[in-house]
């Protein structure tokens, strides 16, 4: 089993673990000798610094045993969106400008970097999906058929949590030549990941996900590919990286890392207990709510959903007054008033999109959490249905 953790903040059903997660105690304990008393440089040769570099080296090798990758082939970064970023630009800046493929549901992470490449020459063509979230099968062979240089696929979606099979998709870019970035960030410590079978040549990984600290994540990268810096100074992360070590969070991270490693199947169990609770009871008791991707393999913790007639945005505002905190949406695009670009790949209709509300669940999440969680949104739809407007707090 698991620690599960009870938040200094209780009083808030914390639903919204795929946007950030509560940090692990025992992840604060590992980190806090760095941050008091053992602050060496990890540069520094003397104790104090040489100290510093065990721990990284210690982080290094946990980060890597998350996917079953060799220590040598992470690169710490500040976090998910550095990661893809260097993967991204760091392998374009090598290669005469060409054509990048990526699935139609990446993280703005990956889609903003592809968008400011295509103004140094690049193009750009998206892998659709279907109503069910996969990939279109004749899509991606008629993409790869024009052979990209770069193809970006994660191993899952942040919103829906549908989970891709990277594999039979890095393979056929792989054929024709393509590096392959695999985003991990949502998928690490939820779902089993390896490095080599997810045949990426480039991993981008994050702490804070997984109940480690913010800011901090980590690219894997196969000693093979040529890749620029974004960063030049020092020559740290084995010259990939520039930049004193951030010491306290990487040995946070390598901490976070090691336990949703050993804790994987209890989490999964955990959390999918959880959702079908959930999931049941929506679809008892809300029976026009409709789940995305629910056909599709997904990751256990995450539920994206819609009651007809309701605005997501709205109804989270409604439920935070209440102490629950859900997300609209993914949390980057929070503030945007647009629907779901995920749900509009997907072909949903814009409306019902708009109404979309997202629940993703974690080790510290409990049936409580969730029932309080149902019962305000019956409430809120009780109220819609009555007043024609959400009620108030
Ligand atoms: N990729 C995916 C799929 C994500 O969900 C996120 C964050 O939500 C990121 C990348 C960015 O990671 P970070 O928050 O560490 O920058």
């Amino acid at each position: 089993m698991f620690n599960r953790v009870k938040q200094p903040n209780s009083g808030i059903a914390y639903l919204d673990n795929n946007a950030t997660t509560a940090l692990d105690e025992r992840v604060l304990a590992a980190m806090l000798p760095y941050l008091r008393g053992q602050h060496g440089n990890p540069s520094s040769s003397h104790q104090l610094g040489r100290q510093a570099r065990a721990a990284i080296d210690q982080a290094r090798q946990q980060v890597a045993g998350l996917v079953a990758a060799h220590s040598s082939q992470v690169v710490f970064t500040s976090g998910g969106t550095e990661a893809n970023n260097l993967a991204l630009k760091g392998v374009a800046q090598r290669l005469p400008p060409g054509l990048i493929a990526c699935s139609a549901v990446e993280h703005s992470s990956v889609l903003a970097p592809l968008a400011a490449l295509q103004n140094d020459g690049w193009r750009l063509a998206k892998l659709t999906v279907d109503s069910d979230g996969y990939l279109v099968d004749e899509v991606l062979q008629q993409v790869v058929s024009r052979k990209p240089a770069l193809l970006a696929v994660m191993a899952a979606n942040n919103e829906t949590g549908i989970v891709y099979d990277t594999q039979p998709v890095a393979r056929s870019a792989r054929e024709v030549g393509a590096i392959v970035l695999v985003d991990a960030v949502q998928a690490a410590g939820k779902y089993p990941l390896n490095f080599t079978a997810s045949g990426a040549h480039l991993m981008s990984l994050s702490a804070h996900k997984i109940h480690g600290p913010q800011g901090i994540g980590a690219l894997v990268v196969d000693k093979a590919v040529d890749m620029m810096p974004l960063l030049h100074g020092g020559g740290h992360e084995r010259g990939r990286r520039a930049g004193t070590e951030n010491v306290a969070a990487i040995v946070g991270f390598g901490k976070a890392a090691e336990l949703a490693a050993d804790e994987l199947e209890a989490r999964r169990r955990h959390t999918g207990i959880l959702r079908a609770h959930l999931e049941s009871r929506l679809t008892a008791e809300l029976p026009k709510a409709v789940i995305f991707g629910q056909r599709a393999e997904r990751l256990p913790n995450t539920c994206f959903f819609a009651v007809p007639g309701l605005d997501g945005e709205t109804l989270l505002m409604a439920l935070d007054q209440l102490g629950i905190a859900v997300s609209s949406g993914s949390a980057c695009t929070t503030g945007d008033v647009a629907p779901s670009p995920v749900l509009m790949a997907m072909g949903i209709e814009a409306d019902l999109a708009r109404a979309a509300v997202r629940v993703s669940l974690s080790k510290d999440t409990t049936r409580d959490d969730v029932d309080r969680f149902v019962d305000s949104l019956k409430a809120q739809v009780l109220a819609l249905q009555r007043f024609g407007s959400l009620a108030c707090a």
